[in-house]
């Protein structure tokens, strides 16, 4: 692969960042995945928007402006030939030389990307849906905020698999935030599409965003409420959204089949019209 690293295009086994960078030491980074197809970008606009929104909210500068950021997405799909994939970005808060709680508001950020070639159209998730366990989310405040702090969803994905699960949905106070990197969904017996409304507590999905708009479009009733994991367990269909699996049906929840344990036809529809609305609407 070709990378890109503050300004240069190397070979990824040359592209070297410090240890004393504060991505490495604190997690103080915020990144951005956005995906390619038909070698156009998805919701290209939502993806940058956040991207200085969480950068803004912890105060990284951003390296590069509005035009560069487009270009340099555009740039890497073509260098490594990706049609159809993922574009990773990351901008950390870069390297003071020493390990210090404290930062100044000079510092230079580390700005990477990488591309990831896989097919997100034909997957066998997209298809046969997945099955989540329940994890306590024992997360931040700060969901909103996309940060490289993964390590709980990564230890809760790591469980759900313990539990023979594919993924967990992270439950706080009783109720579904969110999926470990994907925002969760249920559809009740009336086909009203739930998921819950945006806080501090969930990132704000650009999948779902468009996915909402879309479905409202298509004469599909949403309704943004929080839900339990009972209500997951009652509920006619399940499914997420994320960038790198547009929509997805979940098909049980802790051994409990959602449904009739196969994947819903709201789910289905709603994953076919998304892709063909933002296919149209790609950059
Ligand atoms: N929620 C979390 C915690 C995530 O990590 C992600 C994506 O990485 C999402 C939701 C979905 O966001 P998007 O649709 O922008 O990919």
């Amino acid at each position: 692969r070709i990378v890109y690293l503050n300004g240069e295009w190397l070979p990824e086994a040359e592209a070297k960042v410090s240890v004393f960078d504060r991505g490495y030491l604190f997690s103080d980074a915020i990144y951005e995945v956005t995906c390619v197809l038909d070698g156009k970008l998805l919701d290209y606009d939502g993806h940058s928007a956040r991207l200085k929104r969480s950068t803004g909210a912890i105060g990284i500068k951003m390296p590069v402006d509005d035009e560069t950021l487009l270009s340099l997405h555009r740039q890497i799909a073509e260098k490594n030939e990706m049609t159809e994939g993922l574009i990773y970005l990351q901008v950390s808060r870069g390297n003071p030389g020493d390990r210090d709680f404290m930062f100044t508001d000079d510092m230079t950020p580390t700005f990477f990307m990488f591309t990831q070639k896989k097919n997100v159209i034909e997957t066998k998730t997209g298809k046969n849906g997945i099955t989540v366990a329940s994890v306590e989310d024992l997360r931040w405040g700060r969901c909103d905020i996309k940060t490289t702090q993964l390590l709980y969803p990564s230890l809760a994905k790591m469980e759900a698999h313990e539990k023979g699960a594919d993924d967990a949905w992270l439950v706080r106070d009783g109720l579904v935030t969110e999926q470990s990197s994907a925002t969760a969904y249920i559809v009740t017996k009336d086909d009203v599409v739930i998921t819950r409304p945006l806080s501090h507590e969930i990132l704000p999905g650009i999948t779902r965003a468009s996915a909402l708009v879309i479905a409202e479009k298509n004469g599909i009733k949403v309704e943004e409420r929080a839900f339990s994991v009972d209500e997951v367990k009652a509920a006619k269909e399940a499914f997420y959204t994320s960038a790198s699996n547009f929509v997805t049906p979940v098909t049980a929840i802790d051994g409990h089949p959602i449904g009739d344990g196969k994947p819903g036809a709201l789910s289905l529809k709603l994953r076919d019209l998304y892709i063909e609305d933002r296919r149209a609407n790609a950059i």
